[in-house]
C-alpha cells in the first residue's frame, strides 16, 4: 500500500477498518490520550471492568468459599484453554497462573532436570532480563547443589544497534550438549519476530527442547504452538490481553512430554488429590503438576473476561491491522520524524515484527518524558535510546496513530524535551 502523511488517509484507513468498532470495547476515559502502550499494560476492557464488579460483589461478597465449586477452582485450566486457542494449543496444555518469571522457572528446570546429561542453555540477548536471571538463578541452583552438572546459559550475542540476531551463530550454539533453547518470540525492544517453526525444528534435530516467552506475541500475532511441535511456552496476559495489571501468566507444556516431566515446586495445586490431603506428593496428571498454590482469583477471572473482544476479534484480522498499523507507523517515521535524527529501530519487514516498533533518538528518554508530561500520548522508554511504541490492534484507530505521530513531531520541532532532566524516574 502506498501511505500518504495526510489527517484524511489516516481517516480514510479507519474507513475501512474491520476492527474499528472494538474500540467501543474499552473503557475510553480520556478520549484526547494516544495510548502507544498496550503491548506494556493493556487498556481495560468493559467486560473485565463490569467482571470484577460481579466477581467482587457477588463471587466473593457472597458465595464467599462455596465459589471455589462454582467455577474458582477450574479457573487455572478453564482459562488456560481460552488463551490456547489464540496461541495454536489443544485442550490440556494451556494453564494459568504465576508470573512469566516464576513459569520459566518451573518450565526451564525441569527441561534440564528431564536430561541430566546436557549442561547448555542457549538464549540471546535479545531476550527480557528477567528471563535471563531465572536462567542464571536456575544454572546457579542445579550447578551448586547436589548434582554439581555445570550448567552454563549461552547468550547469543548481539549489540545494541542489531535490530535482528545473528541466525547462523544461534543454529551453530546449538549441539548435542544442549538441553533447552528459550528465546522471546516477539523481542521487547526492536518487536523482531523469531521464526517458530524454523528455530524449533533446528532445536530438534539437535535433540533440545524448545521454550517461547510469548509476553509480546499472544494477542498481536498469530501463534501455532502444536503445530511447531514447541515443548514449552509462557507469556503474559497483562500486555495485549488486556488482563489488567499483575493479572496471572501463563504456561504450555506439549502433550507429549508432559507426563515425563516434574515440577521443580511441588505444591498442593499440583498434587494428584490435593483435597485427600495425603502426606506424599503425587504429580497431578498432565501440565496440571506445574500449578503450585491458591491463585489470585479476582485478578485471574477478571483476565478471563478481558479475553472476551481478542477472541472475538479472531487473531488472524487483529494480525492484519497490526501489520498495517505497524507498517503506517514506519511509514510516518521515515516521513516526519527521520529529519529531526529519529532512526527505525525495528524491522522493515512485517514478516519478521511483532505489533511494537522502537524509534531510536539520542534524547529518547526525554522525548518520552515531555510526549507523557505535555502531550498526552504515552509510548514507553528502553534504555539506550529506544522510544517505543506499541499498536494495540483493538482500540487503537489510524487517526490516533496520525495524532501521536503529530505530537511526536511537534515535541521535536518546539525541543519541548529540553525542559527535562536527563536524570531518569524509576519507571520508564
Ligand atoms: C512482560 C514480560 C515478562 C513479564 O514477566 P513477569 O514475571 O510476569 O513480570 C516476561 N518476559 C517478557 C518477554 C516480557 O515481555
Amino acid at each position: 500500500m502506498t501511505f500518504s502523511p495526510s489527517h484524511d488517509f489516516a481517516l480514510q484507513l479507519d474507513a475501512q477498518d474491520k476492527l474499528a468498532s472494538f474500540k467501543e470495547a474499552f473503557v475510553i476515559s480520556d478520549p484526547s490520550l494516544v495510548y502507544f502502550d498496550g503491548n506494556s499494560l493493556g487498556m481495560m476492557p468493559k467486560a473485565a471492568q463490569d467482571a470484577s464488579r460481579q466477581i467482587v460483589d457477588e463471587q466473593w461478597g457472597r458465595d464467599l468459599i462455596r465459589g471455589w465449586n462454582k467455577g474458582w477452582w477450574d479457573a487455572p485450566s478453564r482459562v488456560g484453554d481460552k488463551i490456547g486457542q489464540l496461541i495454536g494449543s489443544a485442550k490440556d496444555q494451556t494453564l494459568v497462573g504465576d508470573t512469566v518469571s516464576v513459569n520459566l522457572f518451573k518450565l526451564a528446570t525441569s527441561a534440564l532436570t528431564l536430561q541430566p546429561n546436557k549442561t547448555r542453555i542457549i538464549t540471546d540477548t535479545f531476550n527480557f532480563p528477567s528471563d535471563l536471571y531465572i536462567l542464571q538463578g536456575i544454572k546457579n541452583l542445579l550447578s551448586e547443589g547436589q548434582r554439581n552438572a555445570q550448567h552454563e546459559v549461552i547468550r547469543i550475542g548481539s549489540n545494541d544497534n542489531d535490530l535482528t540476531p545473528d541466525l547462523a551463530a544461534l543454529e551453530a550454539a546449538i549441539d548435542e550438549n544442549t538441553a533447552l533453547v528459550t528465546l522471546s518470540h516477539v523481542v521487547f525492544k526492536s518487536g523482531y519476530m523469531y521464526d517458530m517453526r524454523r528455530i524449533t525444528d533446528l532445536a530438534h534435530k539437535k535433540g533440545a527442547l524448545v521454550l517461547w516467552d510469548l509476553s509480546h506475541s499472544v494477542g498481536s500475532v498469530p501463534v501455532h504452538l502444536d503445530d511447531c511441535n514447541a515443548d514449552f511456552a509462557i507469556g503474559c496476559t497483562y500486555k495485549y490481553l488486556n488482563g489488567g495489571p499483575g493479572a496471572p501468566a501463563f504456561l504450555y507444556v506439549n502433550k507429549a512430554i508432559q507426563e515425563k516431566l516434574s515440577s521443580p515446586i511441588w505444591g498442593w495445586w499440583g498434587q494428584k488429590n490435593p483435597f485427600d490431603f495425603d502426606l506424599e506428593y503425587t504429580p497431578a496428571p498432565g501440565a496440571q503438576r506445574f500449578l503450585v498454590g491458591t491463585q489470585p482469583m479476582i485478578s485471574l477471572l477478571t483476565m478471563e473476561a478481558a479475553l472476551e473482544p481478542t477472541i472475538q476479534a479472531g487473531m488472524d484480522s487483529l494480525r492484519e491491522k497490526s501489520i498495517l498499523m505497524t507498517d503506517y507507523a514506519s511509514f510516518l517515521t521515515e516521513s516526519w520524524l527521520v529529519p529531526f535524527g529519529f532512526s527505525l529501530g525495528s524491522p522493515v519487514d512485517s514478516a519478521i515484527r511483532g505489533s511494537h516498533i522502537s524509534i531510536r533518538h539520542v534524547e529518547g528518554y526525554r522525548i518520552n518524558r515531555a510526549l507523557i508530561e505535555e502531550m498526552n500520548v504515552i509510548p514507553d522508554f528502553r534504555a539506550p535510546d529506544n522510544l517505543r511504541l506499541g499498536f494495540a490492534p483493538l482500540y487503537l484507530s489510524f487517526a490516533d496513530v496520525w495524532e501521536g505521530f503529530e505530537r511526536i513531531r511537534r515535541v521535536m520541532e518546539e525541543k519541548r524535551y529540553e525542559n527535562y532532566p536527563k536524570q531518569k524516574l524509576v519507571v520508564t
